[in-house]
């Protein structure tokens, strides 16, 4: 009984979508290879490889809780998708228990090294900041690295296994090779030019100075004999031996290759740095958006606060009975001054008072919603939002501020107790800093460049510059909905400042828009992020909303991509409904330990 209804769910939840997509929902997970949607129970995994949601899944089928099959996932991220993130990164994990009902979150994210400031970013032969890609391409750029320590909290929290056997699929898959898909080959080549700086970037990424053919087999040793030394010592071996000794070198003296053609400004990472690194478990931002309970990530990352502030400022209108053009043009100018706002106000709050419960207060979102005029667009850039006068109907003073769209990984992974991870892990650009760590097998950050490099705000203080111990702003928005107290959706992307925006699109597409979540997530996508142009998928700005829009007046720029989101539905009974990307970045990997 309780399987038919399951089975009409899942027939319901996926309506509409199997025509456009040949998915084959029933087959067993044993044959698992790249498809983008899967329904079953007993847990799920969505993530960028195939053999980083194999490795959850075995995880999970081992008895694995969430949590232990998360890191399992990130730790073979790292190796199958190792311009995404990796040990030499962080990241932010947010956790769904099914014990206490609670959703909680943990801050991984890098940290300035105690010998950074706030003029750090600036060239003291100038005065001006450095041109961005050669604060890129060096150790500079080189933030503490949050992301083992990550692991090793999520897995105290949460976790039933130890680290070391949740490392185990991660180490076969690195000693075993995986095959080079398109996608990793393209990556590779588009930053060739920048591994080839590095002797360890070089022989790791370009052997025999090439990239490597698609279909052939890549292995990482040196990666794989790092994970088992942390196996075998702990996470000390990172943050306070022998490993950390070589990421504090490597981001100090970049290993230059003979004839290398660019002069990095040097690393301030230090052996303590490492030793001082700390997690932090912080409270979830918490919203209500149409009767349901939307959790993210809080500051260090603006995603949650920004995500939450746009969403309350769209319910103040009913998009699910407005025009479409209408519905998307409101969402467009709410992203608008959304971003305005966290530009302005959000920063690390260990260093800047954030005004949270102002952001998130349905009486700001008031104030900024009756700002949106139906039939013009807001001049972009919009001012900031007053937080002392929250329901005042006037535009603020105006201050521009700048954001790249770079690339990580997203992943969700849930457990047949109902426990729900949502978590979003980087190096921040694809290939990071481009400096592998010698002998170690991984990538180092350039996470620091998520800083404000001068002042962006005027006159008004920017939240976001460099400080010793500071982490930058992210805009990582790993994000869980729940229904009745119950997980509903788990859900986030890459793409730089475009995640805020496309896990908001993903919400409105699936909660306003009422589209099965494969829809939702395969749908177009734009994104305005308080810039003169929209960045908007070519499918998006050729629509006939995309075209309605643009007759009121939004420009857009042109971006093959946005995003890649992995994303969870929880139908009730145990069912869930795994979706990943059915094209961008070459398709991702769902699955789910038994499949309906
Ligand atoms: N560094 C970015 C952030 O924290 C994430 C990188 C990306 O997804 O592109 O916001």
């Amino acid at each position: 009984m309780r399987r038919r209804r399951a089975l009409a769910v899942a027939t319901a939840a996926l309506a509409g979508t199997l025509v456009a997509q040949p998915i084959a929902v029933a087959e067993p997970a044993s044959s698992l290879d790249k498809r983008p949607v899967a329904i079953g129970v007993g847990g799920a995994v969505v993530s960028d490889t195939v053999e980083s949601t194999k490795a959850g899944l075995d995880v999970l089928r081992a008895g694995g809780t969430a949590a232990d099959a998360a890191v399992a996932v990130a730790a073979t991220l790292g190796v199958t998708d190792p311009f995404m993130a990796g040990l030499g990164g962080g990241g932010y994990f947010v956790h769904y228990d099914a014990r206490t009902g609670r959703v909680s979150t943990i801050d991984g994210r890098e940290t300035t090294p105690a010998a950074g400031g706030e003029r750090m970013f600036l060239d003291p032969a100038t005065g001006q900041p450095y041109p961005f890609a050669r604060a890129v391409t060096s150790g500079l750029s080189v933030g503490t690295p949050g992301m083992l320590a990550t692991w090793e909290r999520a897995l105290k929290r949460w976790g039933t296994f130890d680290l070391g056997r949740t490392l185990r699929p991660a180490i076969e898959v690195a000693d075993r090779g995986w095959p080079v898909t398109e996608q990793l080959r393209e990556e590779i080549e588009a930053n060739a030019d920048r591994f080839r700086q590095f002797t360890s970037s070089a022989e790791l990424f370009l052997p025999g100075g090439a990239p490597p053919a698609v279909g052939s087999l890549m292995r990482n040793p040196d990666l794989a004999d790092t994970y088992r030394k942390i196996a075998r010592d702990g996470t000390r071996a990172f943050y306070d031996g022998a490993i950390g000794a070589d990421v504090a070198a490597a981001a100090q003296r970049p290993p230059l290759a003979p004839g290398a053609t660019i002069d990095p400004p040097a690393g301030l990472l230090t052996a303590d740095d490492l030793a001082e690194y700390r997690t932090i478990d912080r409270e979830p931002t918490h919203m209500r958006y149409r009767g349901l309970d939307v959790y993210g990530m809080a500051p260090s990352s603006s995603g949650g606060i920004t995500v939450g502030e746009a969403l309350n400022i769209l319910e103040t209108s009913r998009l699910s009975t407005m025009d479409r053009t209408q519905a998307l043009h409101r969402y467009l100018e709410a992203s608008k001054l959304a971003f305005a706002d966290r530009n302005r106000y959000i920063g690390d709050p260990a260093y800047v008072d954030v005004p949270q419960r102002t952001l998130l207060s349905d009486r700001f979102a008031r104030g900024r919603a009756c700002l949106i005029d139906p039939a013009t667009v807001l001049t972009a850039p919009a001012a900031p939002g007053d937080v002392r006068r929250p329901d005042s109907c006037e535009p603020g003073r105006v201050e521009a501020s700048a954001d790249t769209a770079a690339h990580t990984n997203h992943f969700v992974v849930s457990d047949a107790r109902g426990n729900v991870v949502s978590y979003t892990n980087t190096i921040e650009q694809v290939g990071g800093s481009g400096i592998v760590v010698p002998q170690r097998g991984f990538l180092l950050n350039n996470e620091l460049t998520d800083f404000n490099f001068a002042p962006t705000q005027g006159d008004a203080p920017d939240p976001n510059l460099p400080a010793a111990g500071k982490r930058p702003r992210s805009s990582m928005s790993p994000t869980i909905v729940l229904r009745h107290g119950r997980p509903f959706l788990a859900l986030g992307s890459p793409g730089g400042s475009t995640i805020i925006t496309t896990v908001l699109q993903v919400l409105l597409n699936r909660i306003d828009f009422g589209m099965r979540l494969p829809q939702a997530v395969s749908s177009p996508r734009a994104s305005q992020r308080n810039a003169a142009t929209t960045t908007a998928e070519p499918a998006f700005v050729n629509s006939p909303e995309g075209k309605a829009l643009a007759a009121i007046g939004h420009k857009y720029t042109e971006q093959a991509e946005i995003g890649t989101t992995a994303a969870l539905e929880f139908l009730g009974g145990g069912l869930v409904l795994a979706v990943g990307e059915p094209s961008r970045r070459g398709g991702t990997s769902a699955g789910v330990v038994h499949g309906w």
